[in-house]
């Protein structure tokens, strides 16, 4: 038995070791992904984007989002406070040091490491301090919430008045605990992995005097991921308190709810209740929990099946509608708030990866495209907070070193992600999810994989092996965008027979090497796709990119917003509705039949052929190319 063993128990440590040493972490947590660091994106908007989120990054002065972790530490002031959004002083610093791990990893840029290793250090710097300052409850503690002493030392005795003041302690210490562990996952770094398992231990100890009863009366508070984060100390480490800890704090109204199928989410608030969605997925992927499993599975099913607008976003003013009110998505300014997409895409990334169906890849390309990739702006950089549907009216954007929105702190994570999900893999398949201009080096086949695109601008791509030889089984993603019939591969240029329909993954396993090259044709048509609830007014969409229109730039009050605290509102003139371009045609087909695409210009259609009342000329293209206009 022993003996048997003995090269099994070689070969775990071997594993861990590699991890440590060469990015793997990220496959300890998520098994399913390639690190950040061999997947390159090399091309495109996605590129655009991250390159110039990196620029962004590097404006934010790093020692005045450290300012808040210092202040409750009690250590000297190096410099001021971000003002903006001050109560929830720490957020957008734990978020901060996500992004730094993400684009260091994805591109290797030195000052993201610097920086990354900076606040590291100052963490570690406080971290001692607390322990000296305040021994009788901050052991391990590292967040920035103001008045921290006050509040968790009176928790920590179930005495809440002082919890239930502040703006949502746990959420904003989430963002903290994200980080240190984006840093150890991504980067291997083991001081955040010490600092995050150190905080977990505070997270645990602080609770520990707490019953069943007041966990969840706590838990009625938001609170971010917190049960995602010590299911994630778990399979760090295998030890049974941090799956403990995950349980108690798994807020068990929603819970109950979702894993028995109840759609419960009228007049909640969205964002509050998404992250709890992936902490209960991510009990069951660790844990084998059934109850979670189903929740998180629901959770994410009512959410994209009944609650999102065609662009995968959802909620208006931060909260879900109940059915009658899904008309305020057309009359409200605040739609779709950014993080809430942010969350559904890590939900969808982990149930992907229990079970890799098309319908998580189809949804987290149509969120990644039309919401994500639309809420950075493409010259500037700055993040979206709302995405309203009213009919012309417009977004804005933050500027950096002035909003402190939870959706900049989201925002600066986003745009460094874009190549998390392009290609994942299992056992000896390799699934194509997205497509992508990008390189692939899949180091454990010994292969790299070149992906050649200019989609969605082109309605195709090329795979191309362009190192080393392996056996694998490469699942090309049939989207459920292209017909029946209409998805085209060539292998070497000779026709390979596609056995496989809408929404599904193709199955292609060979002896690939050097050389080999696959073409994959991915004809693109229009559609449409009404507002839930509110079924006469519809998305129109190309493939899975939504087309929106210009409708004007008059009185963009607040486009770039200032330091106010409702900046992030788009607070401009209301155009009166009944006064936008409204189509009449009978049917959706002669709908469709009458848009015509705009010579030489990919993904535009003009609507010049449609009866239409407050008739205007109007343009059709992709959404998320539409800024600075109503
Ligand atoms: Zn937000």
């Amino acid at each position: 038995m022993s003996i048997l063993n003995f090269p099994v128990i070689i070969s775990s440590i071997v594993i861990v070791f590699s991890w440590v040493t060469s990015g793997y972490t990220q496959e300890a947590l998520y098994s399913n992904e390639f690190p950040l660091g061999d997947v390159k994106i090399t091309d495109g908007p996605f590129k655009h984007a991250r390159d110039l989120n990196i620029e962004v990054l590097l404006q934010y002065d790093a020692d005045r989002l450290i300012a808040p972790f210092r202040k409750e530490a009690g250590l000297p002031e190096k410099a001021k406070l971000y003002p903006n959004w001050a109560g929830l002083d720490g957020h957008v610093g734990g978020h901060y040091l996500s992004a730094l791990a993400i684009n260091y990893a994805a591109t290797g840029n030195k000052e993201c490491k610097r920086r990354m290793e900076y606040f590291l250090s100052e963490l570690e710097l406080c971290r001692d301090a607390h322990a000296v300052n305040n021994p009788g409850w901050a052991k391990g503690y590292l967040g920035g919430v103001p008045n921290s002493r006050q509040i968790w030392s009176t928790l920590k005795e179930g005495d809440f008045a002082a919890y239930q003041r502040a703006w949502v302690p746990w959420y904003n210490v989430h963002k903290l605990y994200a980080g240190l562990r984006d840093a150890w996952l991504y980067t291997g770094n083991q001081d955040a992995k010490s600092l995050f398992l150190q905080f977990c231990d505070w997270g645990i100890a602080i609770t520990s005097g707490q019953s069943e009863d007041q966990m969840q009366r706590m838990l009625d508070t938001e609170h971010g991921g917190m049960n995602e984060i010590f299911a994630d100390a778990f399979r760090m480490t295998g030890n049974q308190k941090y799956l403990d800890a995950a349980r108690r704090f798994s807020h068990r109204m929603l819970l109950d709810a979702m894993a028995a199928a109840t759609d419960i989410l009228d007049n909640k608030h969205a964002n509050t209740q998404v992250p709890k969605a992936v902490g209960f997925q991510r009990i069951a992927e660790v844990s084998h929990d059934s109850i979670c499993g189903k929740a998180g599975r629901f959770f994410w099913e009512t959410v994209t099946g009944n609650r999102s607008l065609a662009f995968g976003g959802n909620s208006r003013r931060e909260f879900f509608p109940g059915v009658s009110s899904c008309i305020d998505f057309v009359n409200d300014v605040e739609g779709p708030e950014t993080c809430n997409s942010y969350n559904m895409l890590k939900l969808t990334e982990d149930l992907f990866r229990m079970d890799p169906r098309e319908i998580y890849a189809g949804y987290y390309e149509r969120t990644l495209y039309n919401h994500i990739l639309s809420s950075q702006h493409p010259d500037h950089g700055g993040y979206v907070y709302f995405t309203p549907a009213r009919p012309r009216h417009y977004r804005v954007y933050s500027a950096p070193n002035e909003a402190m929105w939870c959706c900049v702190g989201s925002g600066m994570e986003n745009h460094g992600k874009y190549n998390q999900f392009i290609y994942t893999h299992q056992n000896d398949s390799l699934f194509l999810n997205l497509f992508v201009a990008s390189e692939l080096n899949w180091k454990r086949k010994g292969v790299k994989i070149v992906q050649e695109t200019k989609f969605p601008d082109e309605e195709q791509t090329v795979l191309k092996i362009v190192e080393g030889k392996s056996d694998f089984t490469l699942m090309v993603r049939y989207p459920s965008w292209v017909s029946d019939n209409a998805l085209k591969i060539k292998i070497n240029g000779k026709d390979f027979p596609v056995n496989s329909y809408p929404s599904s993954y193709m199955a292609i396993t060979r002896s690939w090497k050097k050389g080999d090259e696959i073409t994959i044709q991915l004809p693109m048509h229009l559609s449409l796709e009404r507002m839930p609830n509110v079924p006469n007014y519809i998305a129109i969409l190309y493939g899975p990119v939504l087309l929106g229109a210009r409708t004007g730039s008059e009185e963009l009050k607040g486009l770039v917003a200032d330091d106010g605290r409702w900046s992030h509102i788009p607070g401009g003139e209301r155009l009166p509705v009944d006064k936008a371009p409204v189509i009449l045609e009978n049917s959706e087909s002669e709908l469709l039949g009458k848009l015509t695409r705009v010579k030489d210009k990919p993904l535009t259609f003009s609507t010049s052929g449609l009866k239409m009342l407050n008739p205007s000329p109007l343009v059709l293209e992709p959404f998320f190319r539409i800024h600075d206009s109503r």
